[in-house]
């Protein structure tokens, strides 16, 4: 695979035997974007906290000016999530909205961007308190049928954003058969594949041109930063997107970035265990009396299951539920003990969060109504620990809430 290199020929010479695919992608997680450190040979990445760079003479640097530009350390993460995501160049942002918004910002007035419903809150906040102030529009695509596509694509259309799962009702969309439709009809697609992370889900493989990551969720894994990636397949998008990062400037700083390779190095055995817990959790509310509906890809019952099953290694971590009639939903929430009430997703330790007033709270109510995002609707991210104590934290906290 061929990474681009910006301003970083001389410092950090690629690892080729990681790069050229020759070991798997557990192992590219430990030793991928060149890890070793040439100059002292730390086989952990250095925090290069600096914002500047020595210059040999005018217009002689080594391979770094300015660290908005360009990192080292950043570089690091840049070039392991463009290996592990199969592109040709990756990009480290300040959050996973950073990086969204600079993929947006490659667009221009006029332009219509097509989002699969369901998406994340902020995303639809960015595109419809922000870019159309600028003249982008977006349109929210109904169905996850690939015929709809084709007729909501009109002329203006020059990107589709998609989410698979597509929080929070995790439902699927088939980013094959997508792709293969947006292509055809001169559209980019970029994926969010926050919820299912390279190790679970490759959308370049499948055809997307662009993915996005909010890092601060499994790849970062610990809820200890808020960081943002994107990675793109071509070398003009790689060039504009560089070009956007250092004039738009969002960029990831040098700690974060290490935090995030060191999240990284973790994330195969940590996702493994995270799915694990996640199919037992599903399987034991799906035969719950108090449970009226589960929406999880990883089981067989959900719709989205054969689709996903095609283009991801599992359904994932997360799921979201409803409790029948005759539960307060506060009690519910109040009675969690080991699982905590709050925003975010992906780290170690398991939350609940209750979307129409938390991540989805920016879409307009009529709206929520309309994808299926009920007020009774609870979403879980599912963490490493015991799945027994998870299950029995739910069980108890389901049995304080009814009325
Ligand atoms: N994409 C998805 C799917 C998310 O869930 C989130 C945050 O929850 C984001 C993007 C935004 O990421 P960040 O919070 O790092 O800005």
């Amino acid at each position: 695979m061929k990474i681009v290199k910006y301003y970083n020929e001389i410092s950090l010479v690629m690892n080729t035997t990681i790069a050229s695919g020759k070991y798997s992608l557990e192992t590219t997680l430990i030793h991928g974007g060149n890890q070793i450190d040439e100059r002292t040979g730390a086989v952990n990445v250095p925090i290069y906290q600096t914002s500047t760079f020595r210059q040999d003479g005018l217009g002689k640097n080594r391979g770094f000016e300015y660290s908005r530009t360009g990192n080292p350390t950043r570089k690091v993460l840049e070039d392991l999530i463009a290996e592990l995501e199969g592109g040709v160049a990756g990009f480290a942002f300040a959050s996973g909205m950073a990086a969204i918004t600079t993929v947006l910002s490659l667009y221009k007035s006029g332009d219509r961007i097509l989002i699969s419903r369901n998406v994340y809150g902020g995303t639809f906040r960015v595109l419809d308190k922000v870019f159309k102030n600028f003249g982008i529009n977006y349109t929210i695509l109904e169905s996850e049928d690939p015929d709809d596509l084709r007729k909501a694509i009109t002329p203006d259309v020059k990107a589709l954003l998609l989410e698979s799962p597509a929080n929070p009702l995790m439902s699927i969309t088939d980013i094959r058969a997508f792709s293969a439709v947006a292509h055809e009809l001169g559209v980019k697609v970029i994926v969010d594949n926050t919820f299912m992370t390279p190790y679970l889900q490759r959308p370049i493989e499948l055809g997307a041109d662009i993915v996005v990551h909010s890092g601060t969720k499994y790849l970062g894994g610990h809820s200890d930063l808020v960081a943002g990636l994107a990675v793109v397949n071509d070398q003009e998008t790689a060039e504009r997107l560089a070009f956007l990062q250092n004039a738009t400037g969002g960029v990831l700083q040098p700690f974060d970035s290490f935090l995030l390779i060191r999240g990284i190095k973790t994330l195969s055995v940590r996702m493994d265990r995270h799915v694990e817990n996640a199919v037992k959790v599903a399987k034991h509310l799906a035969s719950s009396d108090d449970v009226s509906k589960i929406f999880y890809p990883g089981l067989k019952s959900d719709p989205g299951f054969e689709i996903n099953s095609k283009q991801a290694k599992n359904g994932g971590a997360m799921l979201s539920f409803e409790l029948k009639e005759g539960h307060d939903l506060n009690r519910f929430f109040e009675s969690l003990e080991l699982i905590s009430l709050a925003e975010s997703l992906g780290g170690v330790e398991s939350l609940a969060c209750h979307p129409s007033t938390m991540t989805h709270a920016s879409i307009p109510e009529e709206i929520r109504k309309a994808v299926g995002i009920t007020d009774g609707l609870i979403r879980l991210s599912i963490g490493i620990e015991d799945a027994d104590d998870i299950i029995r934290d739910l069980d108890n906290a389901i049995k304080e809430s009814r009325l």
